[in-house]
């Protein structure tokens, strides 16, 4: 745990009581602030105060004794509307701060020279801070991760000078943190998402540029616009990573660039840094841009090249994205239930062919439209869920497919059919392209089941 004593014999109320809310409570009591703590749920709060947290409803406190507010990353600040207890601290003149801001003020207080290593971006964020964090490990660093990944960052040790800290941080998170001024600030890419939450993009664009523009080093993706434009504003003590889609738009870029090409990480004057090739956890484009920022860091940090290659080959990935979880003679089978919308189910599609796919769930929003032009690559379709009408009408004529309306069913069905066909490496994959709310609770019990499936199997 992470003591916060820069609030000792203050008060602190604290809005927020999920995993990281209950740690922030721990960790400013055990610096020595007095905590007034509170959820809408009454069983949070119950649950608190079995840990010995004080809690009380933040309506009928005496906020001109409180010294901050600690707000829950997922509590609105402003949109679609700020939560009462937002407009409670605005009245009374109260600042609001989250989990990560504690962070920053502590090691400012104990370790201003500690590693802090901040990772955010639309997607890849739990990838590349994973990535990260194993390279260093595996080279023998004391790494601490967590953040908007895993542990909840109080609940990891002290910041120090000899340890580094990999944290990854959701636009919720840096809205909450006026001082972040991380020693490597990493953002992989900006495109519209939570734009409910954010208003429009380019709200949603200045939140993340809030953590380059405070880093000491920013490391930035630069294929999409608003990342583009944030990467020419930052100036100096910046490394642009670069992934062309095709050879003839690579962008003409400086010295200190990094570029990843057919699995390939380089400089901009073509010294090869690193290879992906062959490493079955970092598939796919995608993954080019989050293994190459996590050279740039890397390198940043001091670890040597060949360190640096080592760990990239031992990364084992992380769960329900693009998971090899078996090979059963000559077919992969792969986890990618983390794919609940046609952007993330593109990824998988182009990284394998002679795919027996299983999808369907909650549809998003255009259902699987984008994908038509990757059906060349799909052998047969294996349809479960809500949406399997809608999916079948889109696929039609197009790609044979089979309604299962059960993961229990599609799985033997999309095994079974990958055994039959007659390419070398078949591979089922689970990327559904929806929401798993229909038929599980979440995206992660949908992947836990395929594996037990698949574990199953005859
Ligand atoms: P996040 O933590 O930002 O949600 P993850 O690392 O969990 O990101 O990856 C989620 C999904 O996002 C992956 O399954 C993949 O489809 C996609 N993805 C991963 N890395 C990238 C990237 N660098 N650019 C675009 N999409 C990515």
């Amino acid at each position: 745990m992470t003591p916060i004593t820069t609030f000792a014999e203050r008060s602190v109320a604290l809005f927020g009581l999920g995993g990281s809310g209950l740690a922030t409570a721990l960790a400013l009591k055990a610096g020595g602030a007095r905590v007034l703590a509170f959820d809408d749920n009454p069983e949070s709060v119950a649950r608190a105060r079995g840990e010995g947290i004080e809690t009380a409803d933040l309506h009928g406190i005496d906020w001109s004794e409180v010294a901050a507010l600690v707000l829950a990353p997922g509590v609105p600040l402003t949109h679609p509307a700020p939560h009462w207890s937002v407009g409670l601290a605005q009245g009374a003149g109260v600042e609001i701060i989250g989990d990560i801001e504690l962070f920053c003020r502590e090691r400012a207080k104990i370790a201003p020279e500690a590693p802090f290593v901040a990772i955010t971006g639309t997607n890849g964020k739990s990838t590349t801070t994973a990535l990260i964090a194993h390279i260093l490990a595996q080279a023998g660093r004391d790494v601490q991760m967590g953040g908007n990944i895993g542990t909840a960052i109080l609940s990891l040790e002290p910041p120090d000078a000899g340890r580094v800290h990999v944290i990854e941080l959701s636009s919720f998170q840096i809205d909450l943190t006026p001082s972040l001024a991380p020693s490597v600030g990493v953002l992989l890419n900006i495109t519209p998402d939570h734009l409910d939450r954010h208003g429009t993009l380019e709200q949603y664009a200045a939140i993340k540029e809030r953590l380059i523009r405070g880093a000491d080093l920013a490391i930035v993706g630069i294929d999409d616009r608003p990342s583009r434009e944030i990467a020419e504003r930052r100036g100096d003590r910046l490394i642009r990573v670069h992934v062309p889609v095709h050879p003839s738009r690579e962008a003409a870029l400086p010295a200190d660039a990094l570029i990843a090409r057919e699995a390939a990480i380089h400089e901009a004057d073509g010294t090869r840094l690193a290879d992906v090739s062959g490493i079955g956890s970092l598939r796919g484009a995608h993954n080019w841009q989050n293994a190459a920022v996590a050279v740039a860091v890397a390198r940043a940090l001091g670890v040597p090249l060949e360190a640096i290659q080592a760990g990239l080959a031992s990364f084992p990935g992380l769960p329900h994205r693009m998971e090899e979880v078996a090979r059963r003679g000559r077919v992969l089978f792969v986890n990618d239930s983390k794919a609940t919308n046609a952007d993330s189910t593109e990824k998988a599609l182009t990284a394998f062919r002679d795919i027996h796919w299983i999808l369907g769930g909650k549809a998003k929003e255009g259902g699987i439209f984008p994908l038509v032009p990757y059906f060349e690559r799909i052998a047969h379709a294996y349809l479960i869920g809500a949406a399997s009408d809608a999916f079948a009408a889109t696929l039609e004529g197009a790609v044979p497919y089979t309604r299962c309306e059960t993961l229990e069913a599609a799985v033997p069905a999309a095994a079974a059919g990958a055994e039959a066909c007659g390419a070398p490496e078949p591979v089922v994959l689970l990327s559904p392209a929806c929401a798993s709310y229909d038929q599980f609770r979440s995206f992660e019990q949908r992947g836990d089941r395929f594996r037990e499936l698949v574990r199953a199997l005859p």
